[in-house]
């Protein structure tokens, strides 16, 4: 059984580098991030109750998120393992996970403001399967589309300059007290976020003694298509 968080600032790579990392070792991709948006997008209780709060680049309430963590866990479904992203994010956070669950590490995706804004206000989502895209480096082969199923793009709420420099602010204040306190545990693998993801994803593999990353192959192009 393997559990490990992944941590860094917006737009590092966390959702993708959890999703490679998931893929074939079995490993079951928790994305806090992901699940709030779920509810904003499918309007419940829950949503209404987040979606401000989230489109301007604030954090949600420490008790909302733990009973969302605390549910998502208390599926079963990860046999092999986890890997939970976007949580813990302040010391609270971080003091109930430590007390819930024990971890074996935890990936620090390491990426400077600049880069950070220059990847977030060009991010696209894909409404339909949460693809991302970048505008300028990573641009879908139609515009506004999803290569994979086709579903539109847009931007998220929070990808606006005001609500990414408020995100900012709560990463540097609060999320960051946190690696220090899982580096004095010495959990921590600090990943430099800048090259591209499969060299990232290689570099967590190796440190952790896991099998090297295999992209999953080409679909074969019918012949007479
Ligand atoms: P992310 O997709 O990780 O960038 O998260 C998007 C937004 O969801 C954040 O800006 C917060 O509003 C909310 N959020 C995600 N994870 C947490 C958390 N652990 N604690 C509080 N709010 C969170």
């Amino acid at each position: 059984m393997r559990k490990y968080v992944m941590m860094g600032v917006q737009g590092s790579g966390k959702g993708t580098q959890s999703a490679m990392l998931c893929r074939d070792l079995n490993l079951v991709h928790i994305g806090v991030g992901d699940i709030l948006r779920w509810h904003v997008q499918q309007h419940t209780k829950l949503g209404a109750q987040i979606r401000r709060i989230m489109a301007g680049g604030e954090l949600v309430s420490d008790d909302l998120v733990e009973s969302v963590i605390r549910r998502r866990l208390a599926d079963h479904d990860w046999n092999y393992g986890f890997v939970i992203d976007g949580f813990p994010r302040n010391g609270r956070q971080a003091e109930f996970f430590l007390e819930s669950y024990d971890i074996d590490g935890v990936i620090h995706l390491d990426l400077p403001d600049s880069e950070v804004r220059r990847r977030v206000l060009n991010r696209r989502l894909c409404t339909r399967c949460g693809m991302d895209y970048n505008i300028i480096d990573d641009r879908p082969e139609v515009e506004g589309q999803c290569d994979v199923c086709g579903g539109q793009l847009t931007t998220r709420p929070d990808d606006t300059p005001e609500a990414l420099a408020a995100r900012l602010r709560e990463y540097h204040d609060k999320t960051r007290p946190v690696l220090e306190l899982f580096r004095r545990k010495e959990y921590v693998l600090n990943v430099d976020a800048q090259p591209d993801p499969q060299t990232v994803q290689g570099v967590i593999r190796a440190r952790f003694g896991l099998p090297p990353y295999r992209p999953e192959p080409e679909m074969p192009v019918p012949s007479g298509a």
